[in-house]
């Protein structure tokens, strides 16, 4: 296997796992579209019996993907919701977990009505204001949160919180989709496991679903392991290589939209019939200083409220080049109405309180000319 902290993470995106080489050498590791495998032999396998369990192609993607986030395993998933289930097998009835304030719905979705269900209770707190010192953790097993959050960019410092969580013997998770591996590595700075929707900025190409939960610690991945094996969400070979390929390009597409994201930021600020701009790579932004500190960039979501409502549901109902969709990542802008959307089955006073209003729009900034970009909004907010 090529000992990928050697290199850069742009070089990263490029490695792949010897150990398992195709014989023949193709540069694009093969589908490997087989859901068992056969023996030579009693007690001969070949290192892959079920696909459920494992399989060529996946374990090629998790191999980078372990290796972009300074993990010793990360375990590809069918979704980013199953990887987020996954990691609540962890608990069991009577566990608290104590949860970000903003986040992205469908996880808040998954923790109301399943996990409650199963027995576990929520604790919900602003990380970002560091209000989860207002606890004693003395019942919570786990802290989960996403940093910049799903849609307000509250930026949380992970290095005071874990070491928080680290004082207390508290597991400490955190959703990475926002930023990717590329900006950000929330292991490094003192989580226990990092969750991806490889949905997003991973997979690249708005073509793939899939999810991923990194770990650096032996039981845990051990643990992880069997309840994948058990439970059976495991991205499918195909899947796999899309998000394979997506992954080599990550860092120039990352860098890119980044640019972008900034610059039309700095744009939307100027308009009048804008009246938030609320992106971390923004100096006045509050969390700017914590990003600097704990991500190489700022990352390609940017979320803005229109004057008015009217004023949102125009700007949704006129795009031409960007497109009004739901997910984040690719290399096309979205433009996302978060209350119909990504956080319709939240509570009203939870919407309220996170400041997400029928005026609040998010953008996942992609890689097209900027200048376009600013031509689009220019016509979309005349
Ligand atoms: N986490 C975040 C931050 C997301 O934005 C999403 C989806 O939008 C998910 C998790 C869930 O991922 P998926 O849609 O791949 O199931």
């Amino acid at each position: 296997m090529e000992k990928s902290d050697e290199y850069g993470l742009d070089t990263v995106c490029q490695l792949s796992d010897k150990s398992i080489a195709d014989k023949w050498g193709a540069l694009s590791f093969p589908i490997y579209q087989s859901a068992t495998f056969a023996h030579r032999g009693l007690g001969e396998s070949t290192g892959y019996d079920y696909t459920r369990v494992s399989n060529p192609t996946r374990q090629q993607l998790e191999y980078i993907v372990a290796s972009l986030e300074k993990g010793t395993d990360a375990i590809a998933y069918s979704s980013g919701m199953a990887a987020v289930a996954a990691v609540m097998e962890l608990f069991s009835p009577g566990d608290r977990i104590l949860i970000d304030l903003d986040l992205y719905g469908g996880s808040v979705r998954l923790f109301n009505e399943v996990g409650k269900k199963n027995g576990l209770a929520f604790d919900t707190a602003d990380f970002s204001k560091s209000e989860y010192e207002n606890f004693d953790g003395e019942n919570i097993k786990a802290v989960y949160l996403e940093t910049p959050t799903n849609p307000m960019m509250n930026v949380t410092d992970v290095r005071k919180l874990a070491a928080w969580t680290k004082e207390r013997g508290i597991l400490l998770i955190v959703d990475n989709t926002f930023l990717s591996p590329y900006f950000q590595n929330p292991l490094e700075l003192g989580a226990d496991i990092v969750i991806h929707s490889g949905t997003k900025f991973l997979g690249g190409h708005h073509d793939t679903v899939g999810g991923f939960v990194v770990v650096k610690d032996k039981e845990l991945d051990e643990r992880l392991r069997f309840l994948y094996k058990t439970t059976g969400a495991g991205l499918s070979p195909f899947d796999s290589w899309l998000i394979l390929r997506g992954i080599r390009t990550l860092a120039v597409r990352m860098e890119r939209a980044a640019e972008n994201a900034l610059e039309l930021a700095k744009f939307l600020k100027e308009n009048p019939r804008v009246t938030d701009v609320i992106y971390p790579g923004l100096p006045e932004h509050p969390g700017y200083d914590i990003m600097k500190a704990q991500a190489r960039g700022f990352g390609a979501m940017v979320t803005f409220k229109a004057k008015s409502r009217e004023l949102a549901e125009h700007i949704l109902g006129n795009t031409q080049l960007i497109y009004f969709a739901e997910s984040l990542g690719g290399t096309e802008t979205l433009i996302t109405y978060p209350i119909t959307q990504t956080h319709a089955d939240l509570p009203k006073e939870l919407l309220e309180k996170n400041g997400i209003d029928d005026r609040t729009l998010r953008l996942s900034v992609g890689i097209e000319g900027i200048e376009d970009l600013k031509k689009e909004f220019e016509r979309l907010l005349a």
